[in-house]
């Protein structure tokens, strides 16, 4: 337990520990009932939304002040927004659209000290639930993790919209499913923090086995309803694993190198075009061929995401025949990410491009 004070003798009590949003609703048409859900939390609603899903869909709330998303994500867009919630004396907060809109109206919330009711339009990663807010410069790269206090009150996802978004982003949505039963596991074996800095419970492993065995089993008929634009049961139960499952799998299971090597492929300028879940797909593959999988486990995984139209090789990325250079480009700031201690076997620059090379090479 070490002489060290509170802190570590409080991690060293190895506490359990489970986060998640007050409330989750999700189904066709579900957005009609926002307008009740909002008043239970204040009376000046403030509806941050992304344009794009905005011209789409309409204002789901008629009395809200509406601000829309500039489009990235900034300390600035942030407090922008913020100044024109309270100007507008905003008591609730409401997000619509994707990751980044949904992060810039959890940023808002954080500042006004206000509610917040999430309303994703699309099941593309896994950021609806939990309580973090990744903020980016003007050049696209990561400069920070906010974190609410606590999970949204609400989040309310309505699939007759999600099912009238791209093929490719409910795809990214599976491909950041993927990896979360893999990164748990590893974080639980390594007796690793989750995001809540607990131990990872039996529950978030559950959920993450759970959002795997789902996406196996429902993925590739849940891409066909988002085909046909009409949501049926194996896309609800996609759509329920894109957005709960996998979102209460990472911030309370934990993660490990799936999502840190995203960290090392977007610091390759060739790979900045990727949507997030799009390389967990790929890092998921690299994950378990560092964790020493054989090679029959691993081309099943493989063979799924090609299914769903997902990377399995650096090529689908965007970078062909890769370097060295290019290796170590991506092995540096995947070794520096924090989860990548969540490993069975220790990590180095070396065993990460061998695991690169092996996906390459399989
Ligand atoms: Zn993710």
């Amino acid at each position: 337990m070490g002489t060290h004070g509170v802190e570590e003798g409080h991690a060293g009590m190895a506490l359990r520990i489970l986060g998640a949003p007050r409330r989750y609703i999700q189904g066709p048409g579900a957005v009609a009932g926002l307008p009740e859900i909002v008043a239970t939390l204040g009376t000046r609603p403030v509806l941050i939304a992304d344009p794009v899903a905005l011209d789409r869909e309409g204002a789901p709330l008629p009395d809200a002040t509406v601000l829309r998303f500039a489009g990235e994500i900034t300390k600035a867009e942030i407090a922008r927004l913020a100044e024109a919630a309270k100007a507008a004396g905003a008591d609730v907060v409401v997000g619509m659209g994707g990751g980044k809109a949904i992060d810039s109206a959890k940023g808002v919330s954080r500042r006004l000290g206000a509610p917040i009711v999430v309303v994703p339009t699309v099941a593309s990663n896994d950021a609806p639930t939990s309580r973090l807010i990744v903020v980016y410069d003007e050049h696209h790269t990561i400069v920070e993790v906010e974190m609410l206090a606590s999970n949204p009150d609400v989040v309310l996802v309505d699939t007759a919209i999600v099912a009238r978004a791209p093929r490719r982003l409910l795809a990214a949505g599976i491909g950041d499913c993927m990896s979360k039963t893999f990164e748990a596991h590893a974080c639980a074996k390594a007796g690793g923090h989750n995001f809540f800095q607990g131990r990872t419970p039996l529950a978030a492993l559950a959920l993450a086995d759970a959002c795997y065995a789902t996406i196996r089993r429902d993925g590739i008929a849940a891409l066909a309803a988002c085909d046909r634009q009409v949501p049926d049961e194996a896309l609800e139960n996609v759509v329920e694993s894109a957005v709960l499952l996998s979102g209460l799998g990472f911030e309370s299971g934990g993660l490990s190198l799936a999502h840190s090597l995203t960290r090392g492929l977007t610091a390759h300028p060739k790979l900045a075009g990727a949507l997030h879940g799009e390389l967990v797909a790929y890092g998921t593959l690299v994950q378990v061929a560092h964790e020493g999988m054989d090679e029959a486990g691993r081309a099943d995984i493989a063979a799924f995401s090609r299914a769903c139209g997902l990377p399995t090789r650096l090529a689908d990325l965007g970078l062909a025949a890769p370097s060295d250079e290019d290796y170590a480009i991506i092995a540096g700031p995947t070794l520096a990410a924090p989860h990548m201690k969540h490993l069975s076997r220790p990590a180095s620059l070396d065993s990460i491009v061998a695991a690169l090379k092996a996906v390459e090479a399989s």
